[in-house]
């Protein structure tokens, strides 16, 4: 058996015709950027999450990059985050001359963990950015709480969750702004890069479609310094076509997390299996699992077809990258231990059961 990772062919062939005559809609209508298509998707987000705003962008960088624009994030800011994380979230912080200051994660959830976080607030710090990571929230309320008290912002970096609840609602119920990602592998991919920014905050959300395109109030008119981050109209136009079929994916995805966690929960080979907290839900951007001989495991699944990834073998404190900011190996233990054991199977909405169990034989198996 050949297992794919993600899917992603798969997918398009069976929203072909869908998809292939939207994009030659656009191609025939000729406005590719900021097409009708754009309106289109960002009222839909604004649907299916029940945000005030939604503002399309280039990618899940540039959504994190607006969002701290548009807070004001200026050089000599403190910035908290997780180390435990794609570097998009950290290196944005730093592209804005603030200064990323992690705190280590939780040792089950993996995401941000909150008891650690108020000793590392100074008179510098200015957020907190979550990451919801594999797509799962983070403890929103209490992150809520410990902001409001040091009057701090709190941006959810949504990137692998959008789809996921905290109580029963989006996340962008829950901070002051949410950004994600549609790059192709994320939950919700489109076919290039591609992303979005939602908030309940009507002023914020003002400025942030003028900092998506040069700050521009009026045409030629710059009231702040801004990037061009807009998302192409070919993108949205998949994506008009994706997000009908998601809330389906959504479950499909829960369904398969909940077979895996059911065939690999074994007493004789212990694997650490991925813990959601119950008043939250997952988008399942990916099933993790925590293993002790990783490399071992990886080639040996290799060997039968079955395709891993790791994310992430290095925790961002220990990244080149951020020497400068003076961390050491020790500094935050959990995030060490973890990033040695964790692998990633192959999800998507459409891995059989057969599937499942073949990789289950081929992880726990005795054959
Ligand atoms: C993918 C990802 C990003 C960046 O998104 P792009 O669309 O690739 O720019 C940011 N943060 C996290 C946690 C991610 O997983």
């Amino acid at each position: 058996m050949k297992i794919d990772f993600a899917k992603l062919t798969y997918q398009y062939n069976l929203y072909k015709n869908e998809i292939d005559k939207a994009i030659q809609h656009v191609l025939n209508h000729g406005k590719y950027i900021m097409g009708p298509e754009i309106n289109e998707l960002e009222e839909k987000l604004c649907e299916f999450t029940s945000a005030k705003n939604a503002i399309t962008c280039a990618s899940g960088t540039d959504a994190l990059l607006l969002a701290m624009m548009a807070l004001d994030i200026k050089p000599g800011d403190e910035i908290i985050t997780t180390p435990f994380t794609f570097i998009a979230t950290a290196e944005t912080i730093a592209l804005l001359g603030a200064k990323p200051v992690f705190v280590d994660i939780d040792e089950k959830t993996y995401n941000i963990d909150v008891s650690k976080i108020e000793e590392k607030i100074t008179s510098k710090t200015k957020g907190i950015i979550s990451v919801s990571l594999y797509g799962q929230p983070s403890d929103l309320d209490a992150i809520n709480e410990i902001a409001k008290k040091y009057n701090l912002f709190h941006i959810v970096d949504g990137a692998q969750s959008f789809g996921a609840t905290y109580k029963g609602k989006a996340e962008v119920h829950y901070c002051d702004i949410y950004t994600t990602s549609f790059f192709p592998a994320k939950p919700l991919g489109c076919y290039g890069d591609g992303g979005a920014v939602l908030t309940n905050n009507d002023e914020l959300a003002e400025k942030i479609k003028m900092l998506r395109v040069h700050g521009q109030n009026k045409r030629y008119n710059h009231k702040y310094i801004g990037i061009n981050a807009r998302m192409d109209t070919i993108q949205a136009t998949i994506l008009n076509i994706k997000l009908r079929h998601y809330p389906e994916d959504l479950k499909k995805r829960q369904q398969i997390a909940e077979k895996y966690t059911e065939l690999l929960n074994s007493s004789t080979h212990p694997l650490i299996l991925p813990f959601t907290k119950d008043d939250r839900t997952s988008a399942w951007a990916q099933y993790s699992i925590r293993v002790k001989n990783r490399d071992e495991i990886q080639a040996k699944l290799k060997e039968k077809g079955i395709p891993t990834a790791i994310h992430y073998p290095m925790p961002l404190h220990l990244q080149e990258c951020f020497k400068y900011l003076g961390y050491k190996e020790g500094d935050f233990p959990v995030a060490e231990r973890v990033s040695k054991e964790i692998i990633s199977l192959p999800m998507n909405p459409y891995l059989s059961d057969e599937e499942i169990e073949y990789i289950k034989e081929a992880l726990i198996g005795d054959k």
